[in-house]
């Protein structure tokens, strides 16, 4: 969409606008081959298929005996201990009439359909042991093949990998894997105002500053999805200092992320500057906080402007870029789970924009809500374990049920 700038631009539904988006962002050309211990929050970019079963053979839960089933009629039956059979050695079959010393992960001797646990046996005499209790074919046996089948997909191309993923990968041999290429991100700040913690102090700052923030969770946000983040700084308020950063981003960079200055004011120079110099199709997204959101090329460079607005920088990061880089990483798994649970709190004035309200679980499985739900209180955020996806023009009364996405998903 080509915004020449007319007071009102129509809002993009959000569905429409992520949709959109998606479209934009192809997976990026290459991947990286490294050590399964250095994967995690990486994207496979590849089938992980198993050449062995696991367990590779059946083996023993228990410490205790491997015995026939068939030769315990009943309780008390002496055995003479044919073997020992200690996790990581082989087993010999099991001689007839005998039982097999065992210990948990060693493998089941052949011949052998059960073990009996230690607790349920006594000695009765040298090298027998007596079986107090009946065993069932089957008890205690964990089967080669239980967790993952040979030729099974195990972890599909495309998934995001956790550390769980990581250990199910060892499980089948992989010391290194596949993934997705790092998206090489530029990050730039703009607003005159913006000064940088550490730069100036407290009770030094001027009339009329604040310090970024925004560059802060950005960077922090970035990171866990594993981006390769070089950090532009603060641009000023002109048209021409905003070209030159975005000029200079666009050489080598998979995207532009900027965040303050696409909104509608005149020192709003983001917009006219990568109209200028690439081409802009997304702007203004029905959603609260989080209204002005752009997205465009510069280059070869994607381009997203985040609105200045902490909280809104915050949401639509979560909700539009995070999707976004996962995409470009070759993830398929992009939306969050929406969860339904009672709302604690009410709200009575239905606004025109969804919005996406700063909650909190309680005990009693319910969300409440944080008091102040203005798009420059970043406490909000940080008081929230959750969102609340509230549709447009919706009241909510107590006890309602209402869409709740984790946080914790969304941080991941
Ligand atoms: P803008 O989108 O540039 O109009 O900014 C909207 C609001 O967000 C203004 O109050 C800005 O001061 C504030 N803001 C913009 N960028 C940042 C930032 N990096 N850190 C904290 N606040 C910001
Ligand atoms: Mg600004």
């Amino acid at each position: 969409m080509n915004a020449k700038t007319s007071a009102r631009p129509p809002l993009r539904p959000l569905d429409d606008a992520l949709a959109e988006l998606l479209t934009f962002a192809r997976a990026l050309k290459g991947s990286d081959s490294i050590s399964t211990f250095d994967a995690d929050s990486r994207v496979l970019a590849q089938d992980l298929v198993s050449e062995l079963q696991v367990p590779p053979q059946d083996n023993s839960s228990m410490d205790g005996y491997a015995v026939r089933s068939s030769e315990i009629a009943d309780e008390g039956v002496p055995l003479p201990v044919s073997q020992r059979i200690p996790a990581g050695s082989e087993a010999q079959p099991l001689t007839p009439g005998s039982a097999a010393r065992i210990f948990t992960g060693a493998p089941i001797p052949a011949g052998a359909d059960a073990v009996v646990m230690q607790e349920d046996t006594e000695p009765a005499g040298e090298q027998i042991v007596r079986i107090l209790s009946v065993p069932k074919p089957g008890q205690w046996i964990r089967r080669s093949g239980e967790d993952v089948k040979r030729g099974a997909v195990v972890l599909a191309k495309g998934e995001r990998l956790t550390p769980a993923a990581l250990g199910l990968a060892a499980s089948i041999g992989m010391d290194k894997l596949q993934v997705g290429r790092r998206p090489r991100v530029a990050l730039f700040s703009t607003g005159d105002e913006l000064v940088m913690p550490g730069e100036v102090a407290p009770a030094q700052m001027k009339p009329g500053t604040i310090y970024n923030s925004n560059r802060f969770f950005m960077t922090a946000l970035l990171r866990r999805l594993q981006c390769d983040v070089t950090d532009y700084g603060i641009v000023p308020d002109r048209l021409a200092a905003t070209q030159q950063a975005l000029k200079r981003a666009a050489t080598d960079q998979d995207l532009i992320l900027t965040c303050g200055g696409v909104s509608v004011g005149e020192e709003d120079h983001v917009k006219p500057a990568v109209q200028s110099l690439g081409s802009l199709d997304l702007w203004q997204i029905a959603m609260k906080p989080g209204k002005p959101f752009a997205y465009g090329r510069v280059g070869d460079a994607h381009f997203i402007g985040l609105p200045g607005n902490p909280v809104s920088s915050f949401l639509t990061f979560l909700l539009l870029v995070r999707p976004f880089l996962l995409k470009l990483q070759g993830a398929t798994q992009l939306a969050p789970t929406v969860m339904r649970l009672p709302a604690h709190f009410s709200v009575t004035r239905a606004d025109k924009r969804r919005e996406f309200m700063r909650v909190r679980r309680d005990a009693e499985g319910g969300v409440q809500l944080f008091a102040n739900q203005s798009s420059g209180v970043l406490t909000s955020t940080v008081w929230g374990d959750g969102l609340v996806d509230n549709p447009s023009g919706s009241t909510i009364a107590p006890g309602d049920p209402v869409s709740f996405i984790s946080l914790a998903e969304l941080l991941a």
